[in-house]
């Protein structure tokens, strides 16, 4: 399983590859390419997913890209182009493995890398971790690309995904808000090399997208290969080790009394934005847990000399509110840069979830039966936030002031008090247990994403055998 950088690419990946080789008696090995900034990251995350089981992992440092993209290149361009760069040594590490693979998943953007899987006769899988309604729209953009004139977030008309809830203009996915920029091409180009694929597994559920997944598979949108809901791929908690200071805190609050706020592996907020979240969580009077990161375009080392320490965990960030810390003691704890979330979402004290809607956080807190906040930042969050508020009816969203293009401190607090003292938090709780139940069945042996995973198993088989 080829992985690109990224903690919410390689999470899943993990996840999967144990479910693989637990449970259907594969070997797996996962090569995840790694950038400067996360090579330690990487290696403390992997002990807990490959300690137990033989499932290596085999760290591939990503090429330099800087004399071949701009430092202002976008996301996806740096990453497409990192993996593209990576190839040779990607190919190198696959041939000097013993066994050689007979079957090559790698994620949507690493589909450039479908020439290693040709050059080795292995059949190739997209492994795709976002959700279906997601993939609708991505695999039917080089469609929309055609059809669309001007920019897609000038339109006034949705987009009609066939078969698929239309999407709206404004939600598209970061790629395609500015069609004049590389990241757009790149993109289409990932969309194309998507269904070039033999097979396409996603991180969601048949009770959870039903009609996503029936378009997927009309093909009206994606030509005909196989796709297979293997999700949710989530991570569950097990105890292990020491209690962390947060989640001794958490264990003397009261049931369902404490939201988290965590915007994912890297998302950050304005500085103005830290404050009116600040603001709201302390206006809200209920209990927090908040994963705080500098503000956007922070300089650390600045503000290093300026505090003298703080690095600390227990110095006050300049970037809060003066005195924040000390005056929210009481009512909330505030947890530097990393939280073990999926503990902190498992545990009883937690009645709701302010999230930037990745689909793994999304998952996770489904898998734990918590109601979010739906407050998306990039990718494709937006149609996340649509689909938990709208369609699933598990987490309200924030307005955000339009003229100042933050979501101001009363919203902040009207939505706190909402998740977690009104009826409206009550009845969003209800259902997203349900959506934990349903999750849990699919995964149970003969739920369907079990019954997915072994025909993705068995079609595995039968593909090498015809090559043979
Ligand atoms: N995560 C974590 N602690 C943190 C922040 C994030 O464990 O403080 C994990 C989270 O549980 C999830 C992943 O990082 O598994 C983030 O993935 P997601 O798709 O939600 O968002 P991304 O980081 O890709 O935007």
């Amino acid at each position: 399983m080829l992985c690109s950088p990224g903690i919410g690419h390689l999470v899943p990946a993990l996840l999967f590859g144990r479910r693989l080789v637990t449970h259907h008696n594969l070997q797996v090995t996962i090569l995840a390419v790694t950038t400067t900034t996360t090579p330690t990251a990487q290696s403390q995350l992997l002990t807990p997913f490959t300690a137990d089981i033989h499932l290596p992992v085999i760290q591939i440092p990503a090429a330099d890209i800087s004399s071949v993209v701009s430092p202002d290149a976008k996301v996806v361009t740096k990453i497409c182009t990192m993996m593209r760069e990576t190839i040779p040594t990607i190919r190198t590490t696959i041939s000097s493995m013993d066994p050689r693979p007979d079957v090559f998943v790698a994620d949507i953007f690493s589909t450039e890398s479908w020439v290693i899987a040709e050059e080795f006769g292995m059949p190739k899988y997209v492994f795709n971790t976002g959700n279906a309604w997601f993939t609708g729209l991505f695999t039917y953009s080089p469609v929309l690309d055609k059809k669309v004139v001007g920019q897609y977030v000038d339109q006034t008309e949705l987009f009609e995904i066939p078969g698929c809830k239309p999407v709206r203009p404004e939600e598209v996915v970061d790629p395609m808000l500015n069609r004049d920029d590389e990241d757009y091409r790149v993109y289409l180009n990932q969309a194309i090399g998507v269904t070039l694929a033999d097979g396409m597994l996603i991180n969601t559920w048949e009770n959870l997208e039903p009609q996503s997944l029936q378009a997927l598979r009309n093909n009206k949108i994606l030509r005909s290969i196989p796709v297979y809901t293997v999700g949710p791929i989530a991570k569950k908690y097990e105890p292990v080790g020491l209690k962390t200071e947060v989640i001794e805190w958490l264990d003397k609050q009261p049931e369902r009394s404490v939201i988290y706020v965590s915007f994912g592996s890297g998302g950050t907020l304005s500085a103005e934005q830290i404050t009116e979240l600040a603001w709201g969580l302390e206006l809200s009077q209920q209990r927090f847990v908040w994963v705080v990161r500098p503000p956007a375009g922070y300089d650390k080392e600045v503000s290093f000399f300026k505090s003298g320490h703080s690095g600390e965990p227990n110095s006050e960030p300049e970037y809060l509110p003066e005195g924040y810390l000390t005056r929210s003691k009481k009512m909330g704890f505030v947890v530097r840069s990393w939280a073990p979330q999926v503990e902190i979402l498992s545990h009883t004290s937690v009645g709701g979830f302010l999230t930037h809607c990745g689909w793994n956080s999304t998952l996770e807190s489904i898998s734990s039966g918590v109601a979010m906040i739906a407050w998306a930042l990039y990718a494709e969050q937006r149609m996340n936030a649509t689909m938990l508020t709208e369609e699933l009816k598990v987490a309200v969203r924030p307005e955000v002031l339009p003229t100042k293009k933050v979501v101001g401190r009363e919203e902040v607090e009207k939505m706190v008090r909402c998740l977690i003292d009104g009826e409206e938090g009550k009845a969003m709780t209800e259902k997203v247990k349900r959506l934990k139940e349903g999750a849990e069945e699919a995964l149970s042996v003969n739920g369907s994403s079990y019954i997915s995973t072994c025909k993705f198993v068995d079609d595995c088989w039968s593909r090498i055998q015809q090559s043979i």
